[in-house]
């Protein structure tokens, strides 16, 4: 066994955001609280082979990489701060009232939307191209304490991460074990009684009252197919996004927050925002839009997302590989927000914008909430649960972190309770 006795009321799986906040709560509660992170040791950069080699890229559809983080601290090590509040009324349907669980996060997270010293000259200008045709692009609340910055720049710890609510469970009591993969959950009577994991290259057992699989939208039904449960993964979303970049006479700055303004077009199925990428990426980018001659302008090229709310299709196999197609309505949805961010960026002063290839960066909807989840977050057995962006019910498109932090919240108080 790898544990020493006593064996831990909750063994929580990953440490994204979901899996943080419903470690933290329920080791405040009192119970014993074992979280068992994949991620260990530094950040491994932007370098995309090394992402690929490390799984922290997938391709998974011709030409369409997806982006996931498999760190201490999952996706919110990695994201651009952008908050925003759950569709409320999705999860009423599905019995889960996130209202309660949601004043409670963001009463302890930063959330406003960045003060206009701390806004790029590059995302002013799209704001103001954006506004001037008639489109509602406004600041986006950022999970950014801002009373940290000054002279226009943030320094690191005004950055919110899951890091902090890890650092709060552990100070409660709670037991962080990195490296550790978990492989499947064990059963003993229909009861979850622990998972197998591998760690330091060997196969190790961690006994435990109550398993919560938080591993995030890819690993959590991979998980679940090695434990039985062979519906988990059958279909998924992604909000795959295309940047629409542009030549522009202003020059970027330094450290660009991106997302920082932006809106959401729910008719339309798609978001348009400011973003910055970093500078391997940007090139990738130009090369692959057959834009040589724009290769050396990273530093006066403005940037816009288009990210746009994906129908669920394909699967995850038992080896946690995500494949998929997008479909004509998927197409379509991208297209039309491409079209409107090139006017936005002609709008700008921008000459001739060209487009980015596909890349996915919320793999969600893959457990659902209603179909293989019921509202106490339970899947398959009554004491094992699924709580990240696995069990959001349906195709999605919005930045998901709030909404996953507001469900570890909603888990731990109905298992206090
Ligand atoms: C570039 C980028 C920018 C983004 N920007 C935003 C943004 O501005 N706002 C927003 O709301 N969202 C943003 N997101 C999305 C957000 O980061 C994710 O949706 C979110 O982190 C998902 O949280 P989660 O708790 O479901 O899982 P994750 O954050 O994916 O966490 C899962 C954890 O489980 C661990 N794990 C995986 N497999 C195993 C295993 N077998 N055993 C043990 N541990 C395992 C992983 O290492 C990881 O730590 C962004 C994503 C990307 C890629």
């Amino acid at each position: 066994m790898a544990d020493a006795a006593p064996i831990p009321d909750v063994l929580v799986v990953g440490s994204g955001p979901a899996g943080a906040q419903v470690a933290r709560d329920l080791a405040r509660s009192g119970a014993r609280v074992s979280i068992l992170e994949q991620g260990s040791g530094p950040p491994p950069g932007t370098n995309l082979l090394k992402l690929l080699r490390r799984k922290e890229a997938m391709q998974i559809a011709p030409g369409v990489v997806l982006l996931r983080s498999l760190r201490v601290g999952g996706g919110s090590v990695t994201f651009y701060h952008t908050a925003t509040p759950p569709p409320l009324a999705l999860f009423a349907r599905h019995g889960v009232d996130l209202s309660a669980p949601l004043e409670q996060v963001l009463s302890e997270l930063p959330h406003a939307p960045l003060r206009p010293d701390l806004m790029a000259p590059v995302a002013s200008r799209l704001m103001q191209a954006g506004q001037s045709l008639g489109l509602p692009w406004q600041p986006l609340p950022k999970m950014i304490d801002q009373s940290h910055c000054h002279d226009g720049s943030c320094p690191p710890e005004a950055f919110w991460s899951s890091h902090r609510l890890l650092q709060q469970a552990v100070k409660a009591g709670a037991h962080l074990h990195t490296g550790v993969q978990v492989l499947r959950v064990l059963f003993s009577q229909g009861r979850a009684v622990g998972v197998e994991a591998r760690s330091n290259g060997a196969l190790q057992t961690f006994p435990a009252g109550r398993v919560i699989l938080s591993a995030g939208g890819i690993a959590s039904p991979a998980i679940l197919q090695h434990s039985g449960v062979e519906q988990a993964g059958n279909g998924f979303f992604c909000d795959p996004l295309r940047i629409v970049m542009g030549h522009l006479p202003i020059a970027r700055a330094p450290q660009e927050i991106s997302m920082s303004a932006g809106y959401f077009d729910a008719d339309a199925g798609y978001m348009l925002s400011d973003i910055t990428i970093p500078g391997n990426f940007f090139r990738a980018f130009t090369w692959a839009a057959g834009r040589p001659d724009q290769l050396l302008s990273y530093g006066h090229t403005a940037m816009i997302m288009v990210k746009i709310r994906d129908d669920i299709d394909g699967r995850i196999d038992t080896h946690g590989r995500p494949w998929r197609r997008f479909g004509a309505a998927d197409r379509h949805r991208m297209q039309a927000g491409v079209t409107q961010a090139r006017a936005v960026l002609r709008a700008a002063g921008s000459g001739k914008p060209y487009v980015s290839p596909w890349v996915a960066a919320h793999p969600g909807g893959s457990v659902r909430l209603g179909e293989l989840v019921d509202e106490n977050l339970n899947c398959h057995s009554p004491n094992l649960h699924v709580c990240d962006a696995s069990v959001i019910p349906a195709a999605w498109g919005l930045p998901p972190t709030l909404t996953l932090l507001a469900l570890g919240a909603y888990l731990a108080r109905r298992i206090s309770q």
